[in-house]
């Protein structure tokens, strides 16, 4: 590299963080990582109407959440604004840019003019000041004037994308792009340049939804005399349908996620090999990332979201946190379920017991639930099961069990109950599962058992054997 890498997440705070907007954050951040450069965030916060403030904070609590931590910024683009009027004029006195007076009236009829001829719409440069005085034009009255940047009129402006490859547009494709409106606030795209130019990003990583602003920004670049960032736009995110990612495919927000019990850490795995690849790896660390990644590896066509492997991914993490991490996430789900973490089995050892099979944190707090609540099995359910031998296997079971039990004691007990009233397995299992938990899909009994402890065994069992009478 021959410049100091410095990377740049450019979210537009207008709702949440998108998972597509935190994929390319994911890259510029693990880009910049990998070539031991910087990560600057900037909110592109000129858009008055659909900025918010909530918008904003959704965007850093999600690169919070997620522990995407800028180096720099966040920078605000409505705190830059005198900067941007400071560019304008420079470009202004050096003849880059010039005042148009043009009337949306006037520009309505010269592309309709054009569109009669069969020609593409554009403005025709009638204020640049050559054409503006050969053509006799002088300022109207009343009239606030947009600055216009005065574009190449020839050739082409190419780039070598870091993931498309090579893209050249002719320069007779663009017109003179407004950098400033009647009120003198600059638009979109000339933000987007003055900021790279002075936050010296070396590499703009972006979706592909840009790749038409880019012809445009660098020519205000070359004009300004700036050196140019290297350009990389990353294929869009689709849902099962081919359709871009929306909400009508599955939770779209990141914050969302974090809702619904994703961990960051299987998110940003998901996200990582979403349109990008090192070899056949599946699952890796952040630090594994940071050395593989490049933008070679970055596919060049649309990824699909799947959200199977989100959940697989997500199971996979769930299952390497400490259990404290677990049991702490748990306590708070719980609590939101109007149940009391406090107040029975411990929450590690419940953890321990569910996690294997758990997708998310909410399934394992659904399933978790369950320890925490009396068991309220159903009369008829109680009737089914607590038949022939059973209730007295079940009495001598509880009149046997000691202080402390663990799973392989609690299974020995079982089977000692099985010879004794000449009982299946299935059977007593059953019975002590609805008498235990109030249902009978529960994990395997005797570890049931061994979690639950010899005074919850006691009391649900008595309480089964008296409502089944
Ligand atoms: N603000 C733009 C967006 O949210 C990104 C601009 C850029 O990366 O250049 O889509």
């Amino acid at each position: 590299m021959s410049r100091p890498v410095r990377t740049r997440f450019a979210p537009s705070p207008t709702g949440f963080l998108h998972v597509g907007g935190a994929r390319t954050a994911l890259y510029c951040w693990a880009f910049a990582r990998h070539h031991k450069g910087q990560f600057i965030l900037r909110i592109e916060d000129t858009d008055l109407e659909r900025s918010t403030p909530e918008a904003v904070q959704a965007i850093l609590d999600g690169m919070a959440w997620l522990g995407l931590h800028p180096d720099e910024g966040p920078f605000y683009q409505m705190q830059r604004m005198d900067r941007y009027r400071e560019v304008i004029t420079q470009l202004i006195n050096k003849g880059l840019a010039y005042h148009c007076y043009c009337s949306p009236d006037e520009l309505e009829a010269m592309r309709n003019e054009q569109r009669s001829r069969g020609a593409k719409p554009r403005y025709d440069g009638r204020w640049r000041p050559e054409n503006a005085s050969r053509l006799g034009l002088t300022p109207p009255a009343g009239i606030a004037p947009v600055v216009r940047f005065r574009n190449p009129d020839q050739g082409p402006v190419s780039w070598e994308d870091g993931v498309k490859g090579r893209i050249s547009i002719s320069n007779d494709e663009l017109d003179d792009l407004i950098i400033a409106r009647g009120d003198g606030t600059p638009t979109y795209n000339f933000c987007v340049v003055v900021d790279d130019w002075d936050m010296t990003i070396s590499h703009v990583i972006r979706g592909d939804d840009h790749i038409n602003n880019t012809p445009r920004q660098i020519n205000i670049l070359k004009a300004l005399g700036a050196e140019l960032p290297e350009y990389a736009h990353l294929p869009m995110i689709h849902g099962s349908d081919g359709e871009k990612l929306s909400k009508r495919h599955g939770a779209v927000s990141v914050m969302q996620y974090e809702a619904d019990g994703y961990l960051p850490q299987a998110l940003l795995n998901y996200l990582a090999r979403l349109g990008w690849s090192h070899g056949d790896d599946e699952i890796f660390s952040l630090d594994q990332l940071v050395e593989w990644f490049t933008l070679e590896n970055c596919s060049k066509s649309a990824a699909q979201f799947d959200f199977e492997k989100l959940r697989w991914l997500n199971n996979h993490y769930i299952k390497q946190q400490p259990i404290d991490f677990l049991a702490g996430q748990l306590k708070g789900r719980l609590h939101a379920e109007g149940l009391n973490p406090e107040n029975g089995p411990s929450l590690a050892s419940v953890c321990e017991l569910l996690r294997d099979r758990a997708h998310t944190l909410c399934e394992l707090a659904e399933e978790a639930a369950m320890f925490f609540r009396e068991p309220k099995p159903s009369r008829e359910a109680l009737a089914e099961r607590l038949v022939g031998e059973v209730p007295k296997a079940m009495s001598a079971l509880s009149a046997q069990i000691p202080e402390s039990l663990d799973a392989t004691q609690a299974s020995a007990l079982i089977k000692q109950q099985l010879a004794d009233h000449g009982l299946k397995m299935p059977q007593l299992a059953m019975a002590l599962r609805l008498a235990l938990l109030g249902q009978t899909e529960t994990p395997s009994i005797d570890r049931v058992m061994a979690v639950l402890g010899r005074e919850r065994i006691q009391r649900r069992i008595a309480s089964a054997l008296s409502a089944s009478i």
